[in-house]
């Protein structure tokens, strides 16, 4: 069945919403026009934003701002990106971020809970889809990861 995507972004923001509250973060959707609905493994995509939302919440200190958005890439394929205003990964770090149970410095992580898998999963999750995931960030500005699913004929239709 055919996820409707705006929903689903309003989904991740609502099982946070608790968390977002005690840290007066906010949360902003963006849909592009034109998507609607997507055919795709919704379970496994929840389990992608759901971490990417969970680090997002960690790593952002109080009063700050989640956003999610949900675009068209030229070629058609649905790129969805969780973007926020927390402390930043360093540079030297970026290029580890995604390897099992790899943590920016013990000092800041360590009262954070976790055990550094999230990221590693949320992106074997994206590459068993076929897509990528990347991240930019800026230290002390905050983070953005992107995620790209492709939307093959017959497997995922944009309808
Ligand atoms: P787990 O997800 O297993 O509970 P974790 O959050 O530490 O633990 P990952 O989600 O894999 O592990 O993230 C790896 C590391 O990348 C984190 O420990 C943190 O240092 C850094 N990180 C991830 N997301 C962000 C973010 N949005 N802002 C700042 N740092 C981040
Ligand atoms: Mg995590």
């Amino acid at each position: 069945e055919p996820t409707d995507v705006l929903e689903m972004l309003e989904d991740v923001t609502d099982r946070f919403s608790f968390q977002m509250q005690q840290k007066h973060i906010k949360s902003n959707i963006i849909v592009q026009e034109g998507i609607e609905s997507v055919l795709f493994d919704r379970d496994q995509i929840d389990q992608v934003l759901d971490n990417l939302v969970s680090n997002s919440l960690k790593y952002t200190p109080d009063g700050g701002l989640v956003t999610l958005e949900a675009r068209l890439t030229d070629d058609y394929q649905l790129a969805i990106s969780v973007q926020d205003t927390g402390i930043g990964i360093p540079k030297k770090d970026i290029d580890h971020i995604f390897d099992r149970f790899y943590r920016v410095d013990k000092a800041r992580s360590r009262n954070m809970g976790g055990t550094g898998l999230g990221l590693s999963i949320a992106r074997e999750i994206v590459n068993a889809h076929g897509g990528i995931m990347t991240l930019q960030s800026e230290l002390e500005q905050g983070t953005k990861v992107s995620f790209i699913l492709p939307i093959v004929e017959d497997g995922g239709v944009m309808v």
